[in-house]
């Protein structure tokens, strides 16, 4: 057990974002990490880069066999195949940053997720979902140029992902932007109150 001599040098937290594609996810986190310089794990993928991606900004993107390598060695606290693709959470940059106290940020997809809150039971587990699926296949149409079975193939996924709701621990409704970004900070700023059950304070 750690001990600790005041609450304010604990350890950071894990904030677990998940969200069927099309809820704004990413735009959000965007706006978050813009405005706190909070800490974004940047995950290892075997998918190819989109237009305008680049390695180690938005994925370190690797092929399969090095990917197949790395979890040999252990260096993902989890990893998942989404949508055809491997994505994987490095572990060392994770336990770094708890470590150092700050909080670090995983936009990974539901499985991912509960892998995680398995590991780190204390993690904040953020759910982002546009308000209703009408609304997500229309962001999904506007935003893509993906063919029409793309996008039925994202809104089957964002049902089975919405069979994981109860399993996370706060909704966010995504109507506007400013908004979620809002509601999203204030569940974290709540995290530096939190009691963490592994941790000793005053004794
Ligand atoms: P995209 O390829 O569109 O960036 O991401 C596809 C899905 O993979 C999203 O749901 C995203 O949250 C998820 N994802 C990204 N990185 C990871 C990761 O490291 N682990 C897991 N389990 N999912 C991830």
């Amino acid at each position: 057990m750690n001990k600790v001599d005041s609450p304010i040098q604990s350890l950071g937290n894990v904030v677990v974002i998940s969200a069927p594609s099309g809820a704004g996810k990413t735009s959000i986190c965007d706006a978050i990490a813009r405005s706190d310089g909070a800490v974004y794990s940047v995950s290892y993928t075997t998918r190819s880069p989109r237009q305008g991606e680049k390695n180690g900004k938005e994925y370190f993107f690797v092929d399969e066999s090095n990917f197949k390598k790395m979890i040999k060695s252990d260096k993902f606290a989890e990893w998942a195949k989404v949508h055809g693709n491997y994505y994987g959470t490095p572990r060392e940059l994770l336990d770094k940053t708890l470590k150092s106290g700050k909080n670090i940020f995983l936009e990974i997809d539901v499985r991912g997720g509960m892998n995680i809150k398995k590991q780190y039971p204390q993690a904040c587990m953020i759910f982002i979902m546009a308000p209703d699926l009408k609304t997500l296949e229309k962001r999904l149409v506007v935003r893509n140029k993906d063919r029409k079975e793309t996008i039925n193939i994202r809104l089957n996924n964002a049902k089975k992902e919405l069979t994981y709701l109860h399993k996370y621990e706060y909704l966010v409704v995504n109507r506007k932007l400013k908004d979620s970004v809002v509601a999203i900070k204030t569940i974290v700023k709540s995290l530096e109150y939190k009691i963490k059950k592994d941790q000793r304070y005053f004794d």
